[in-house]
């Protein structure tokens, strides 16, 4: 099967990682909507929630404060949105379930629709930067 995020799970893609535990990564989003934007996804690859047992669902959503509190320290961001899309019409892209954490600015009017492509380099200064943020 051809899917992004079970190719970045397997390293055949470059990922900018921040979590990683024994059926959860957290990386980058590669466009993101505004900096820090970050996703949760299970090791496993099902495409939507309605796949996947309460409990794993529990679980992944479970680490998202952990996950949103590193970024909100490393980004500097104000807050924060959680956003979790089940199918096409919902605007899921990738179907591999993720969760996304997108930090909010005070300063910014952040615009879902209008994705960035980021640098490289800077997506892997600022991996390094949750990462250290993460406790
Ligand atoms: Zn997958």
């Amino acid at each position: 099967m051809n899917c992004i995020f079970c190719d970045i799970l397997d390293g055949k893609r470059d990922g900018h990682f921040l979590y990683e535990d024994d059926s959860h990564v957290s990386f980058l989003d590669k466009y993101p909507i505004d900096v820090g934007h970050s996703l949760i996804i299970p090791r496993k690859h099902h495409e939507t929630i309605t796949d996947m047992t309460p409990k794993d669902v529990g679980s992944i959503f479970s680490l998202a404060p952990k996950i949103a509190k590193a970024i909100l320290i490393a980004t500097g961001a104000d807050a924060f949105s959680l956003g979790q899309n089940n199918g096409k019409a919902a605007k899921q892209i990738v179907p591999h379930v993720h969760i996304h954490i997108i930090p909010r600015y005070n300063d910014k009017g952040t615009v879902w629709t209008k994705r960035q492509i980021s640098n490289d380099a800077e997506l892997s200064e600022l991996a390094k930067k949750i990462r250290s943020a993460l406790t």
